[in-house]
C-alpha cells in the first residue's frame, strides 16, 4: 500500500504526474514546469462542498469519499470536527473527506435520508455503503473505513 500512487495534472502544461499517495502532503510540484500540483480532494484538510459539487467530487470519485453532515449551530457536530479533521489527515490520499453544511445545502441531505446531525455518510463507487450517526470516537470511525479501504 505504501507505494501506491495517483496520477495528478498539472493545470499549467498537462503533464500527468505520478504521485506516491505518501507524498501527498508534500506539495509535490509538475515533474515539467515545477508549478504546484493542485492535490486539491486528496489534500488532508475536510473540505466544504454544497449540492452542485456532490456528484462530481462523492459520486464519481475513485476513492472511497467520507461525507460529514453538519450544521453550524449543532454543539454535536462540533465535537466531531476535530475527529473528522484527524481522519483526514490520517487516510489522506486513501479516503477523500467532505463536510456538507445541511443548513445552505438540503437537497443532497434529503436525498439521503439525513435527519438528524451529526452523520456521517461512505461512499464508494457512487453508492453509500455505511451510515454514523452521533458523535463516534475516531476509532470507531476507522475501524468502518477499513474495509472499504483498496488494500493493493
Ligand atoms: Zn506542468
Amino acid at each position: 500500500m505504501n507505494d501506491e500512487t495517483i496520477l495528478l495534472m498539472c493545470a499549467q502544461c498537462g503533464t500527468k504526474n505520478r504521485i506516491p499517495k505518501q507524498r501527498i502532503h508534500e506539495r509535490p510540484v509538475c515533474g515539467k514546469c515545477r508549478i504546484p500540483l493542485p492535490v486539491g480532494a486528496y489534500s488532508d484538510r475536510p473540505r466544504d462542498i454544497g449540492d452542485s459539487e456532490f456528484h462530481k467530487e462523492v459520486l464519481v470519485s475513485r476513492d472511497p469519499v467520507l461525507v460529514d453532515f453538519w450544521g453550524p449551530h449543532c454543539a454535536y457536530c462540533r465535537m466531531l470536527a476535530s475527529t473528522i479533521d484527524q481522519i483526514a489527515a490520517n487516510f489522506a490520499g486513501r479516503v477523500k473527506v467532505f463536510k456538507i453544511n445541511v443548513e445552505e445545502h438540503s437537497r443532497t441531505p434529503s436525498q439521503y435520508g439525513i435527519q438528524g446531525i451529526p452523520s456521517l455518510l461512505l461512499f464508494k463507487n457512487g453508492k453509500a455503503v455505511d451510515r454514523m450517526v452521533g458523535v463516534l470516537s475516531r476509532d470507531e470511525i476507522e475501524r468502518r473505513l477499513l474495509p472499504h479501504i483498496d488494500k493493493s
